[in-house]
């Protein structure tokens, strides 16, 4: 059998960031993942948006990890060749009532600590983009895009170069704790000991968390999927910033925006609705309220107008339910010590991943 210090479950950005922070100071450091390369479910499948922190809770971890995490991760990116653009973006707004939510946005940023936070009219957002219709828009000049393979590429690479042992194909189906640690069993049959577990296992970190015995209903860390798909067009060129219409007022995602990647391409969504099944098949039934949603911001041809791709949001906010944040946490309180939970790490994750990985190394005790 083997014996392992720290065992990280799940290959995800989360995993790949924690393997490369920890395996910077400790030895012997597995990081194992159920598919056969990183990176297959959530970090493959979202916007690459680095965001600023202006919508989150002040003293939130959300609000936290990502106002410090978007810094870091330029500062990382440009030290590694790992392309981004700090291209910014719009907040917009067409009436009164909307403008006063812009207003609201403004000052919540402003005190997380997001730096340059403008509100602009009608004339100045025409001249930055043309192409957009709008009264009003926040300009967020820290936001960008980042190529997300091309990170974890990197981290995976800087955490084998430290030590680390990557382990593909290896699913997780049940762990037992034990005086001295846990012994984790794998679907193959083979079975590790470790001394410290970080559950970076996305989609699945809630049953991770059951495996051990943690009760997720009482301790309400249960996660309901939340899916959200893209359209895309071909069409549209010249577009500088990424563009958001005022967040939804039920609080589950960003509204239906525009994004680029750094080939420029024109990107919609994600929408987002909850769903029982990882299943990333689309169909055509939210076209027209994706269409609809645009018109608000942007003249679209419809023919141009296709679907394209789709993620699961990993939420612990169930329907009805207020702002949840991050569950990342060591659980001796819960009678599990060294075993450490990332669990609910939806969006602004990508953008935190450098800065949830060093919270988990917080949580260790030497
Ligand atoms: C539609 C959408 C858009 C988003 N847009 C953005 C954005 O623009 N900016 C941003 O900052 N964030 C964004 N996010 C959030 C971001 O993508 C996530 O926070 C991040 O990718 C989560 O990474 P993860 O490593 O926790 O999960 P994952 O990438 O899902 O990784 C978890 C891994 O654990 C593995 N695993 C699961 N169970 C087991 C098991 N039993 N044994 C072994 N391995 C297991 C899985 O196979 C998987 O590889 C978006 C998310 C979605 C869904």
């Amino acid at each position: 059998m083997e014996q392992v210090n720290i065992l990280i479950i799940g290959a995800g950005i989360i995993g790949l960031a924690v393997a490369r922070e920890l395996s910077k100071e400790f030895e012997d450091v597995v990081l194992v993942e159920a598919e056969g390369t990183f990176g297959r479910h959530t970090s493959s499948r979202n916007s690459e948006v680095l965001h600023s922190g202006i919508y989150y809770p002040k003293g939130s971890l959300k609000a936290r990890l990502c106002v410090n995490g978007v810094r870091e991760l330029y500062q990382y990116a440009k030290e590694n060749n790992i392309p981004f653009r700090n291209c910014g973006k719009l907040i917009v707004a067409n009436n009164k009532e909307e403008l006063s939510i812009l207003e609201e946005l403004k000052n919540n940023g402003e005190n997380n600590g997001v730096l340059g936070l403008q509100i602009i009219n009608e004339s100045e957002c025409k001249k930055l983009e043309p192409q957009i219709m709008a009264k009003y828009a926040v300009k967020v000049p820290s936001t960008g895009i980042i190529d997300s393979h091309k990170l974890m590429q990197k981290l995976e690479n800087e955490a084998e170069n430290n030590g680390a042992f990557i382990v593909y194909d290896m699913k997780v189906i049940s762990i037992d704790a034990f005086a001295e640690g846990y012994l984790i069993n794998f679907s193959n049959g083979e079975n590790f000991k470790a001394k410290i577990i970080i559950n970076c296992a996305g989609l699945h970190s809630d049953k991770i968390a059951e495996m051990v015995g943690i009760n997720i209903k009482r301790e309400k860390l249960q996660l309901h999927w939340c899916k959200g798909e893209y359209y895309k067009s071909s069409k549209i060129k010249d577009i500088n910033h990424l563009i958001y219409p005022v967040p939804d007022p039920n609080g589950i995602f960003l509204g239906i925006h525009l994004t680029i990647n750094l080939q420029d391409e024109v990107r919609f969504g994600p929408n987002a609705y909850y769903v029982d099944e990882l299943n990333y098949e689309m169909d055509e039934s939210y076209k027209p309220e994706f269409l609809k949603a645009i018109k608000n911001y942007m003249k679209i041809d419809e023919e141009n107008f296709h679907l394209d791709d789709c993620g699961i949001r990993a939420k612990l906010q169930k329907e009805g339910d207020s702002f949840r944040d991050f569950h990342i946490k060591e659980e001796s309180e819960k009678g599990f010590p060294n075993f450490i939970n990332c669990i609910g790490i939806e969006s602004p994750g990508l953008t935190c991943c450098l800065t949830i990985a060093q919270e988990v190394r917080k949580l260790i005790n030497n």
